[in-house]
């Protein structure tokens, strides 16, 4: 086990139609669970699926985010393995716990769970593993490792990888031919385990365990308990700010950081304009590591140097739903009324065009000077 929080408990099968059925395993994935289930009876994940599913056309997809009712159906009436055990091994029974949803899933990707790019067949992302998780008797994908706040294995001390060390294929195990384990790739057959391990990034390691250990509880922002999907909403704001502030390095973004200790230019590159959710675990650690400081540091001392170092409102994008209202209390601070606009804004009369034009180059001025283009 390599999270402190563990989302089911696996199920053995009961009266199977198919002789060689297997348990689901604790915290195992759909897909996980489904490939291991073909390999054991000696045909390839994609033909079981095909045979299960009458009239599927083999684009499998992402499964792992759900698959319909009458779908599950089937695959727990064949292996025998109670269908809600099934239901919980898909990530559509874990986002009630991430993120506060309205009345069914988002259409689009999901916030904190990693983007697989799917077509047909083919993924352009990879599932992430421990390379010598996977290497171990009885390995299987786990749910923690498609929650993108994972990046290292605690118990081996290395990052995650997420595709081939040697063919650089994004991992799939539902593409594994017959005969082959969870260690080998899919593709060139090299053993996952032969992967080069990179150490893990101790921040984003301390973030990921605070998270797992919020899940279902009210972890703090500072002094303020807030619900998990809450903070996580907050956590997730905070990402596309590093993110920006990473790309654009601007004056003030620079400064702010530096005053919460994090010196920007010694942080590698992060793949520009990627949302989280698709970058790999190297730089989705990067960015959590500063995003952990962020956090650690609580809104009250996010707002004290925001405010000193005059980081700009639009550097903090808020979603437009669901936004907690110390995010809003974030936001607010930072639009608060600059000296300038005094007497410009509220008087009641227009401005003349020579002052309209002074207001006008100044703001260009402004926008130059702190890197925003
Ligand atoms: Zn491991
Ligand atoms: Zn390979």
């Amino acid at each position: 086990m390599v999270a402190s929080y563990s989302w089911h408990p696996g199920a053995g099968p009961v009266e199977p139609v198919w002789p060689l059925s297997k348990p689901l395993l604790a915290d195992e994935l759909l897909t996980s669970w489904i490939a291991r289930v073909a390999l054991a009876h000696g045909c390839c994940p994609t033909a079981l699926i095909a045979s299960a599913w009458r009239g599927f056309r083999g684009r499998t997809g992402d499964l792992d985010r759900g698959v319909s009712a009458s779908r599950l159906a089937v695959l727990s009436k064949q292996s025998g393995v109670p269908y809600a055990s099934l239901q919980s091994a898909t990530l559509a029974h874990v986002m009630p716990s991430i993120m506060r949803l309205p009345d069914r899933l988002p259409r689009g990707n999901w916030p904190w769970i990693t983007v697989l790019g799917c077509r047909g067949n083919h993924h352009s992302g990879g599932l992430q593993c421990c390379p010598d998780c996977i290497a171990q008797y009885n390995s299987r994908y786990l749910i923690q490792w498609r929650l993108a706040w994972h990046t290292c294995c605690p118990v081996h001390g290395v990052l995650l990888v997420e595709q081939c060390g040697r063919c650089l294929a994004p991992l799939q195990p539902e593409l594994l031919k017959v005969g082959a384990s969870f260690n080998d790739c899919h593709r060139c057959g090299a053993p996952l385990s032969d992967n080069t391990r990179s150490a893990f990034v101790e921040a984003a390691l301390a973030f990921q365990r605070f998270v797992d250990e919020g899940i279902g509880r009210h972890p703090m922002y500072g002094t303020l308990p807030l619900d998990f999907r809450d903070w996580l909403t907050v956590a997730r704001t905070m990402v596309s700010f590093a993110q920006a502030a990473l790309r654009h390095h601007s004056v003030a973004a620079v400064r702010f950081f530096e005053s919460l200790g994090i010196a920007l230019e010694t942080l590698h590159p992060v793949s520009l304009g990627l949302p989280l959710e698709y970058l790999a675990p190297a730089e989705r650690a990067v960015l959590l590591s500063i995003v952990w400081v962020i956090m650690s540091a609580g809104p009250d001392r996010f707002i004290e140097v925001a405010r000193r170092e005059s980081l700009p409102a639009s550097t903090l994008h808020i979603p437009l739903n669901g936004a907690p209202p110390v995010l809003l209390e974030l936001a607010a601070a930072l639009q608060a009324p600059r000296h300038h606009l005094a007497g410009g804004v509220g008087c009641g009369h227009p401005s003349s065009p020579a002052r309209t034009l002074r207001m006008w180059l100044r703001l260009k001025r402004k926008v130059r000077r702190r890197g925003i283009r």
